[in-house]
């Protein structure tokens, strides 16, 4: 009969739209993100994906010109081998798909550089930035950085940070993959990536907890 948070919110409304203090604070810890800087979901944050993309296309971000839906043509940076269901997002909004192809520090940074420097059409990247599949490659700590420093031509153009295996580590031996938010934080560079998780690969796929992570300007 106990179902009030710490925060005295009856867990049982829907009221707690941003999900549930004590479960922000579990997978803030987990994942390195101060928890106000989270928003848990339902089963997937594929879902969460999707939706963040249809918002952008519907409404923009705080900082986009106009609703990308309303732009001309809208071109995605797809590191490539890559998640099939990222690129059938981009498909199914007509987006132009640019390849960028994978090396063993993660994608080829100077072609996203290139792309995203100087092009404004270019809104977004899809990555796995932790034993992205098929090869398993863990973006280096320059890669990393390299992300957190670009300097896009499009003011909302967002790295899609899909931190999907955070914790799946199997071998004694771990990855560390460095945390893009301090590396946006040291560059003064905080509202360009959105990254997202979830626990379908720790307990149940599809019937886990989604979780979605942004800035304060994003999130608002
Ligand atoms: N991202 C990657 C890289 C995945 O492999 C998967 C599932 O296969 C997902 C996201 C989907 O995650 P969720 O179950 O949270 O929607």
């Amino acid at each position: 009969s106990d179902c009030f948070a710490k925060n005295g919110l009856d867990c049982r409304n829907y009221g707690l739209w941003d999900g549930i203090g004590e479960a922000k604070v579990l997978f803030g810890e987990l994942l390195g993100i101060p928890p106000e800087q989270l928003v848990l979901g339902g089963n997937s944050s594929l879902n969460m994906m999707y939706d963040t993309v249809s918002r952008a296309y519907n409404f923009g971000f705080f900082n986009s010109p106009r609703p990308w839906g309303k732009e001309p043509i809208v071109k995605f940076l797809c590191p490539s081998p890559g998640y099939d269901r990222h690129f059938a997002i981009c498909q199914l909004f007509g987006m132009d798909m640019i390849t960028i192809p994978m090396t063993p520090t993660g994608p080829d940074m100077d072609a996203v550089e290139y792309y995203v420097e100087n092009d404004k059409a270019v809104k977004g990247i899809w990555c796995v930035p932790k034993y992205s599949n098929p090869q398993g490659i863990t973006y280096s700590d320059e890669t990393v950085r390299r992300f957190a420093n670009l300097k896009p031509a499009a003011p909302d153009f967002r790295i899609f940070w899909d931190n999907a295996y955070a914790v799946h580590d199997l071998y004694d031996e771990k990855d560390e993959l460095l945390n893009i938010f301090d590396a946006c934080s040291e560059v003064s560079n905080p509202d360009i990536v959105i990254a997202f998780s979830s626990t379908s690969k720790i307990s149940f796929p599809g019937s886990g907890v989604a979780i979605m992570a942004a800035s304060p300007r994003n999130l608002e």
